[in-house]
């Protein structure tokens, strides 16, 4: 086994190698091909912005920006900030041990200082001041008052000890989460940079709706796995402005379909609801927490917890024992206001007319205030727990929240990373072709005729290997193997004397001989 090298990638990050490169790059090329077809122009957006603009658009409550985020550090601005930042420090460097009690009293003490100074300071003005400070707040009481809880239970097993680890984990993510002076983070999606954008260049100034599409990495804390990395890509797009006609949102559904379509991206599922909008979800929301409260205890903690806080992410729940529970809650489908449910009739029926095969899913929901009516997600297959690869909705209220005009939204992200997978997972046996024409060029005579062989054929397009130095025909032959060219083109002493060249087709052996203009032509013809 080769030596493990000193510098690797760290964990949850990858390089992208040739030849799945040209994967990624034939996945892009179509978007921007595909996206340019229904209107849509590229943006180009800073990899990190302003850790509340995330805050605020995305929403403390979620998990995205709750404690996945990467906050970038800045310099305190005073000595209460400078104290409470240490004693954050210490708190992160604790190795806190289920098997020494004396690790976890500290944890839980400093903890608690730490919420009780940055409080105080919070109250007296002493440290940033930021809309979700309380909620940052919450999130890290509530982590540790569940770490309290925990140390009450039995410790008998490995899920105990799983759960001690998580919430440990927990603390200190939500901790580092509390903002005590202003800071930017890695972005953990796009969304809200694109809203921040249209603000910030009056874009409700040109023929609305705008259309934009973007690519590149995000970065979000998870733990890694098959299909969930640290940096990861999203290709996205949103339509900001003009009417929330429900033709755009079966046309932006219907782009994405096209799109995987020209791909041939396999086993692909659309599933569509809608969640109402501020009149009318707030009474299902209610509704579902009163059903939700009659069955509390057969639920598990984290559901119970969200009946409280956000009952309508308990129907986001994977947990094999409440499937037959959640089955029984009422749907939201049968709550629309009128408005909400025309609108999301037509939607089905523009979805419909443009052929686009869709399920409903009265299940997929969306947490945060401003998202409303249309929210779908697509899955695609050989992607195991990980098979989304695109989710997206309507989010009307959310350029407004960001300091803009009120602004009709809605948008998706594509998981590039997940439909590339799904892409491999389809096609394995393809071949790895990364040169047209291996020039097996022998003798000092033959070489300068290979360099214009080369120069004309990259000049029409082919992927052409030259060796530097000269080579034996088998050597040669079998490095154009390994490479996987298509062709060899030799070029020894007579071949050049002669003016008649042989090109050698790989994968059967056949030899042929042409004058170097017909050779162009042939390989052109047969490309
Ligand atoms: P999941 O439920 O899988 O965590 P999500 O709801 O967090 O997804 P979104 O924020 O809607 O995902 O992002 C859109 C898409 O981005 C997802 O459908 C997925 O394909 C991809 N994605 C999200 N997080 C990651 C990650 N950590 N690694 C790779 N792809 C990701
Ligand atoms: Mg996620």
């Amino acid at each position: 086994m080769a030596k493990k090298s000193k510098f690797q990638a760290i964990k949850g990050t990858r390089d992208l190698l040739p030849p799945e490169t040209a994967l990624w790059n034939r996945v892009e090329q179509t978007a921007h091909e595909v996206f340019a077809t229904f209107g849509f122009g590229e943006i180009r957006l800073p990899i990190f912005e302003s850790t509340e603009l995330f805050a605020r658009a995305v929403g403390l409550e979620t998990d995205i920006v709750g404690k996945e985020m990467f906050i970038l550090d800045r310099e305190y601005d005073n000595k209460t900030s400078s104290d409470l930042g240490h004693l954050r420090e210490t708190i992160n460097f604790m190795v806190v041990s289920s098997a020494n009690q004396q690790s976890i009293d500290s944890f839980r003490q400093a903890l608690s200082k730490f919420l009780v100074e940055y409080q105080e300071a919070l109250h007296e003005g002493l440290v940033y001041q930021y809309e979700h400070a309380h909620v940052s707040v919450a999130h890290l009481a509530e982590a540790l008052s569940g770490f309290a809880g925990l140390l009450e239970l039995p410790r008998a097993d490995n899920r105990w000890q799983d759960l001690f680890d998580k919430a440990v984990y927990d603390c200190k993510e939500y901790l580092g989460h509390i903002l005590l002076e202003g800071t930017n983070a890695l972005r953990p999606e796009a969304t809200a940079s694109v809203c921040r954008a249209y603000i910030e260049h009056n874009l409700q100034q040109l023929p609305q709706p705008v259309r934009l599409y973007y690519l590149g990495p995000m970065f979000r804390r998870e733990r890694p796995q098959k299909g969930r990395y640290l940096q990861f890509y999203q290709i996205g797009a949103e339509v900001l402005g003009g009417s929330d006609a429900p033709a755009i949102d079966a046309e932006v559904i219907e782009m994405v379909m096209v799109f995987f379509d020209k791909l041939e991206l396999q086993g692909l599922q659309l599933e569509v609801n809608s969640i109402g909008c501020r009149d009318c979800r707030p009474r299902y929301v209610e509704l579902l927490r009163t059903e939700l409260l009659k069955v509390k205890d057969q639920l598990g903690p984290d559901s119970q917890r969200r009946i409280e806080t956000n009952p309508l992410r308990v129907l986001d729940s994977k947990l094999e024992s409440e499937q037959p529970i959640i089955a029984t809650l009422p749907h939201i489908a049968d709550h629309l206001c009128e408005d909400c449910a025309k609108h999301y009739a037509a939607v089905k029926q523009h979805l419909e007319l443009r052929g686009v095969i869709y399920r409903e899913n009265w299940r997929l929901v969306r947490g945060l205030d401003y998202y409303m009516r249309t929210t779908f997600e697509i899955t695609a297959q050989g992607l195991g727990s990980q098979n989304a690869v695109c989710g997206g909705g309507r989010y009307d209220g959310l350029v407004e929240l960001l300091g803009g005009p009120p602004t009709k939204g809605i948008g998706f992200a594509i998981g590039e990373d997940r439909l590339i997978l799904s892409l491999q997972e389809g096609n394995k046996t393809q071949p790895k072709q990364t040169r047209d024409v291996y020039i097996a060029w022998m003798s000092e005579q033959a070489y300068a005729t290979a360099v214009r062989a080369a120069k004309d054929l990259r000049n029409a397009g082919f992927r052409v290997e030259l060796p530097p130095t000269e080579q034996k025909f088998g050597k040669a032959l079998s490095q154009a193997d390994k490479l996987g060219a298509k062709y060899a083109l030799i070029l020894g002493q007579d071949e050049v004397a002669e003016g008649s060249w042989t090109l050698k087709t790989l994968a059967d052996g056949t030899q042929t001989k042409f004058t170097e203009p017909d050779l162009l032509e042939h390989l052109r013809k047969s490309r």
